[in-house]
């Protein structure tokens, strides 16, 4: 009697599951991006969640939760139901924060399932545009006699913006003020404004203000000159050698999500990295969509410990930790 009974649960159990993933999705997907509107992670996440809802055929919103460089966001997506209605967009800072924290209510590298790569876009360090410095190698000399006065900017500890000044002041082996923000949005207005001075920061949020002169683009974080900022020179060009940093963008949902449901995300996420408006949004941002093969979990799980393992020995001989 007892075993019967644990049989029709299991059934129960098994026919529920299944029904859950022939209906998904059955209502409203929230996508969180843990920084705060007007980014680079939120207009990637806009971007994606348009296109996905209309594979989808539910509405896909996206909810800012910014904060303590995207922990906060994190752990809640960590904690919340795996049912593939809450997802959650990050970046490389995902990876990074396993090691600057030391202490995290969760852990990035198993309480998460990767739908998808999303980008890799490359980062520019920008000033506001009455700064003193015209170009790369001036700014470079600015910072180093300047360093008591010259702020820099980020998007909290554990952004990439954050990472980003944190090996560039290692390279030039020099101490600023950083000023941390909930996101890029609100960073870039106050290098608009005047009221700090440096940003390193991804080409999706400088780009348009580089072109119309609101802000001062110095240089670009990759090993490549960027075909949409061509003026521009490298970091490694203007001498701060070897210098590299980049931020890819992935889409999670938390541990525990069944695997048709992260397929079936995976498939509408690679429906969205083809439609001609994220493609063309994409390139005039000074980025692109990951090829097909990258946007699924595999790749993007196999991608996040690839991601933790080579940062936190950079990380750890930086000796910088955000708490
Ligand atoms: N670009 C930001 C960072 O530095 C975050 C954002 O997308 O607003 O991590």
């Amino acid at each position: 009697m007892r075993r019967l009974s644990i049989i029709s649960a299991a059934m129960a159990l098994f026919l529920g599951h299944a029904a859950a993933q022939t209906d998904y999705p059955a209502r409203t997907i929230t996508m969180i991006v843990p920084f705060a509107a007007g980014g680079p992670t939120d207009t990637v996440a806009r971007l994606v969640a348009e296109s996905m809802s209309q594979t989808l055929g539910q509405p896909v919103i996206v909810e800012n939760a910014a904060g303590a460089g995207g922990t906060i966001a994190a752990g809640r997506v960590a904690r919340a139901k795996p049912d593939g209605y809450t997802l959650f967009v990050h970046h490389i800072g995902h990876a990074t924060s396993a090691a600057l924290y030391r202490k995290l209510p969760y852990d990035p590298g198993k309480d998460f399932a990767g739908i998808g790569l999303i980008t890799d876009v490359p980062m520019t360090l920008v000033g506001r545009a009455n700064l003193p410095p015209n170009d790369a190698k001036e700014v470079i000399e600015y910072i180093k006699t300047n360093k008591d006065k010259v702020t820099l900017a980020n998007a909290g500890l554990g952004a990439v913006s954050h990472l980003c000044g944190m090996l560039l002041q290692e390279a030039l082996a020099t101490q600023v003020t950083t000023v941390p923000y909930k996101g890029t949005g609100p960073a870039m207005n106050d290098i608009m404004g005047s009221q700090v001075d440096l940003l390193c920061d991804q080409t999706t949020n400088t780009t348009g203000p580089i072109g119309s002169g609101k802000v001062e683009g110095y240089a670009v974080t990759t090993r490549e000159r960027l075909k949409t900022l061509p003026n521009i020179p490298t970091l490694d060009e203007a001498g701060v050698k070897g210098f590299e940093v980049t931020a890819w963008h992935g889409l999670f949902a938390p541990k525990g999500t069944p695997q048709p449901v992260l397929d079936k995300l995976a498939g509408a996420l690679q429906t969205a990295l083809k439609s001609p408006r994220v493609v063309e949004r994409f390139a005039s941002l000074g980025t692109e969509p990951v090829a097909p093969e990258r946007a699924t979990p595999a790749a993007l799980d196999q991608h996040l410990q690839a991601e933790i393992a080579k940062w936190k020995p950079i990380i750890e001989k930086a000796g910088v930790y955000a708490d």
